[in-house]
């Protein structure tokens, strides 16, 4: 399927065509689209629009909330494969991965359907007789969502899957190097809205454009909610924005992702996973590995084996059976990952692969071998992330100092631990363990189910998505107490009678 088809047959082949902005495939760096922008009224429309459909959807019971989005997990299967298709022309995924990130919107459908029917608060036991104390969970209003390049589909469902059954209504701003894959699910989402027949007008929009159409969302208090996934420079700016206005935000931002090979690790499934998580997406994942601790007495053996695996990568045009790792996203993320190993080398690093990789048929898309950097120590370029297919390799021999070089990154989203040793599992997921809101054992940082909360710490911005309780992010809590006695007393005994 060539791309004119595949914009067809998701009903956007118009839209795609003729606008302000270019769209260029990064397999191939040919324009594969022209997508109007939209400017500060279209901005400010939409937010007025957003605002009212708010106010009759919070209206909507709960389970029929979720029947809309049923019928937008409905739809998404039938488009899983025009959609995955996209996915991989715009972000340069391979075909696996883009059927995966739409398998991960069709989930997160199935989960908020479920929801829907379980948005529960807590009864609690007043110290007052004759009264009631209860938890109540109600909307919040407009939840606006500005989402990174890399998960150009996924990131929108997790916000809207849960903001839509938890009663908001949602404004979404993509990233301006994949606005077609956001046309699509946008036409997804009206397709399923007009079967639903009842939804208010306005209830989830597209905005089209860059970080100013962003920051005007951002700084306009009728966004309610802000969920914004990108760089840690990105959610600064944001975060102190919303902040500025008491606003909610919800900040999925940079990772500096870590594993720990221990002396007792099972070699082949480390190896498998660090592979995964390192090569995968072409190192452009926020979970994606970046730092790996080896126990010095596998060092050697775990170093040969990763460059004889690296060094046989099959890389290439990310639709083609086969091929595991696809382009990065531009030459910006090229020169960025030059200048990365650049400072690697200045900072001691031994650095194999990371050249350029010439792909027939492609020769405009930037595609690279990934590079295995053996350092001396975590340096600065280490403790940076660099968001491009680079994993540093470090020795250590006490796996406390492990955990702690795990945690002297200033982003703690993703870890890992791969072991056999139970305590040693378990003191990584411990308290004193891995800082990072994600810690796995025997499986690598990146690839995380819906079924989980996302997110993690420090610079990664604190925010949770998904799975878990992460709905409760997209309502505000009433705490409600109800007297139904004849008396009035007063908590914590106070007397307050006249007389
Ligand atoms: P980016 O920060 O350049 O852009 C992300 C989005 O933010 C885009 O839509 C952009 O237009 C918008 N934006 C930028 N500045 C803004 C501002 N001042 N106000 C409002 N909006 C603004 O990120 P990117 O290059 O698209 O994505 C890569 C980064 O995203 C990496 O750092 C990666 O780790 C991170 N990421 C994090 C997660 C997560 O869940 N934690 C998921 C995916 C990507």
């Amino acid at each position: 399927m060539d791309a004119n088809s595949i914009l067809a047959e998701l009903g956007i082949a118009k839209l795609a065509d003729g606008g302000d902005m270019d769209v260029a495939s990064p397999i191939t760096g040919a324009v594969i689209g022209r997508v109007k922008t939209h400017g500060e009224k279209d901005v400010d429309a939409a937010l007025a629009r957003a605002r009212t459909a708010f106010a009759q959807w919070r209206d909507v019971p709960a389970p029929r909330r979720g029947e809309l989005v049923r019928l937008l997990g409905n739809r998404l299967r039938e488009k899983k494969d025009a959609l995955g298709r996209l996915v991989s022309l715009e972000a340069g995924k391979i075909l696996q991965e883009g059927l995966g990130e739409v398998q991960e919107m069709i989930d997160i459908c199935d989960f908020a359907v479920g929801l829907s029917r379980q948005l529960y608060g807590l009864t609690i036991a007043s110290e007052r007789p004759g009264h009631r104390m209860a938890e109540s969970w109600h909307p919040v209003g407009v939840c606006t969502v500005i989402s990174a390049f890399n998960f150009p589909v996924a990131v929108w469902s997790w916000n809207a899957a849960l903001a839509l059954v938890c009663g908001n209504a949602v404004v979404w701003k993509p990233s301006e190097k994949t606005p077609l894959t956001a046309l699509a699910v946008d036409r997804i989402m009206q397709d399923a809205i007009a079967e639903f027949g009842s939804a208010p007008a306005g209830l989830t929009s597209l905005i089209i454009g860059g970080r100013e159409a962003g920051a005007q969302l951002v700084a306009d208090p009728r966004s309610d909610i802000v969920s914004a996934t990108g760089s840690t420079a990105m959610g600064r700016a944001v975060g102190v924005e919303v902040a500025r206005r008491f606003g909610r935000s919800i900040l999925e931002l940079g990772g500096n992702n870590a594993g720990i090979v221990s002396k007792s690790a099972d070699p082949e499934l480390a190896l498998r996973g660090i592979l995964f998580s390192a090569v995968g997406t072409a190192g452009q994942r926020c979970t994606s590995l970046r730092r790996l601790f080896v126990h010095e007495s596998v060092y050697d053996d775990t170093v040969a084996r990763l460059k004889t695996f690296y060094a046989k990568v099959p890389i290439g045009n990310p639709l083609e059976k086969g091929t595991l790792m696809g382009p990065l996203i531009d030459a910006q993320a090229f020169s960025r990952m030059q200048q990365a190993l650049q400072q690697a080398k200045d900072e001691g690093g031994t650095v194999t692969g990371g050249e350029r990789v010439e792909v027939k048929g492609c020769e405009q898309g930037f595609y690279v071998r990934p590079a295995l950097v053996e350092m001396p120590a975590q340096t600065p370029v280490v403790l940076t992330e660099t968001f491009a297919p680079i994993l540093y390799v470090l020795r250590y021999s006490d796996f406390d100092d492990a955990i702690a070089a795990n945690n002297a990154a200033s982003h703690g989203l993703s870890s890992c631990a791969f072991t056999n040793d139970l305590r040693e599992a378990e003191r990584f997921l411990s308290a004193a363990g891995s800082d990072c809101g994600i810690a796995n054992v025997n499986i690598g940082p990146s690839g995380a189910e819906i079924g989980g909360a996302f997110g993690g710490e420090k610079e990664t911005g604190g925010g949770r998505e998904s799975g878990s309780d992460a709905w409760k992010g997209y309502m505000r809590r009433a705490t409600n107490t109800v007297n139904y006695s004849s008396e009035l007393p007063l908590a914590q005994g106070i007397d307050f009678s006249i007389g």
